[in-house]
């Protein structure tokens, strides 16, 4: 589209203007393109363990035309809460041109046994968080070892460290209906994915005494990375400046909370102080809709609530005014649900 753009751009002006003007933007876009290109194949194809195989995601349906996508990356980096990237599906035979953006939900170490496969993972989190398993753990094979990698590592060739990338996408009508059908067909599908980012800055809460996050639908992957990131730098340094933290998230049918299971978990095995952390989860469609065999996330000693009804936003926000211990942050995004 854009060498489209320039074509007719210089038609249309070759006679009336100095065209050297226009090569200097020409100039800024190619520069532009080839660094993320560039950046694009280093992230995504493995040209140092060519043996890893490029970048590739599992997707998994959820719920409510939401699909988590898991990304395993051939070369891993950091990023920061509330960060997104561009994610392109070059093997779909429709739409393998597109990157969409979106938001990182989370970012996951595992272990993966390259003898037997997917059997052979564990979650490095899990371990990491269980004071107990942190000096030797078995596979499932029963005859090899590892250590958590909190202590010195001493690794085993045959567990190779993994890291994934986490997305919840709501499908639209365009190439996210697409994947969604692709998961839907099989319950959950594989495909190569190439990830370009991070993009954006991220807002840090750590000065603040209380922080209230609210989200509604599938922008809770915007609130759920920095809950998590200050959940476990909490649990890490208990003298962090952050007290309380209360997590507001609005969904239409009680199983949507279900999205957030895994991150759910990983809060669960750290070690956060009374008080600190309190869940509600409002279920817009209403009382109708709870189902009292799917229990209430549990979170150690965190305060979870299943409410349902909308949200009330103005009320949320005064009534943690209220009860707040010091400064407070208001992080929010706002969506038709709430
Ligand atoms: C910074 C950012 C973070 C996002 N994070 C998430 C997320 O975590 N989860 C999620 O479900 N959605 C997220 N989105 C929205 C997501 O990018 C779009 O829903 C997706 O691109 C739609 O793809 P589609 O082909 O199905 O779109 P279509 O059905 O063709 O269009 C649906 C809507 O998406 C917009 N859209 C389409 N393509 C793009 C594009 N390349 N860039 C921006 N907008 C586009 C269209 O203008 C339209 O409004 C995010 C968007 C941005 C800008």
């Amino acid at each position: 589209m854009v060498i489209i753009y320039f074509v007719g751009l210089f038609i249309h002006v070759f006679h009336r203007l100095k065209v050297q003007w226009l090569w200097v933007s020409v100039t800024f876009w190619a520069i532009d393109r080839s660094l993320r290109t560039l950046r694009l194949v280093w992230l995504n194809i493995p040209c140092r363990h060519f043996r890893r195989g490029c970048s590739k995601a599992e997707i998994t349906y959820l719920s409510d035309d939401v699909i988590r996508v898991k990304v395993a990356v051939a070369q891993p980096w950091n990023y920061l809460p509330g960060q997104s990237v561009y994610l392109y599906f070059p093997t779909l035979r429709y739409g393998f041109w597109q990157s969409h953006p979106f938001s990182i939900l989370n970012r996951t170490e595992e272990y993966l046994d390259t003898k037997s496969g997917d059997e052979g993972r564990r979650e490095v989190n899990e371990l990491e968080n269980r004071q107990d398993q942190q000096t030797a753990f078995t596979t499932e094979d029963g005859d090899k070892s590892f250590e958590s990698p909190l202590l010195p590592a001493k690794t085993h060739h045959n567990n190779r460290k993994e890291k994934y990338f986490h997305f919840l996408v709501k499908a639209q009508t365009g190439l996210t209906r697409r994947l969604r059908d692709m998961a839907l067909s099989n319950n959950s599908c594989h495909l190569t994915t190439f990830v370009e980012g991070p993009y954006g800055v991220s807002h840090k809460f750590d000065n603040f005494t209380t922080v209230l996050f609210i989200s509604g639908g599938v922008a809770v992957t915007f609130t759920m990375s920095h809950l998590v990131y200050l959940a476990e730098k909490k649990s890490r340094n208990p003298g962090l400046k952050v007290k309380q933290v209360h997590h507001v998230w609005v969904v239409r049918k009680q199983e949507d909370i279900a999205w957030i299971s895994e991150e759910l978990d990983q809060i669960s095995q750290l070690t956060l102080p009374n008080n600190f952390l309190r869940m509600s989860f409002y279920v817009s469609q209403g009382i109708m809709d709870i189902n009292q065999q799917i229990p209430v996330p549990k979170l150690g000693n965190a305060k979870c609530e299943i409410l349902p009804r909308r949200a009330d936003v103005p009320r949320v926000i005064s009534d943690e005014a209220q009860e707040r211990l010091g400064k407070m942050a208001v992080v929010g995004l706002v969506l038709p649900l709430l």
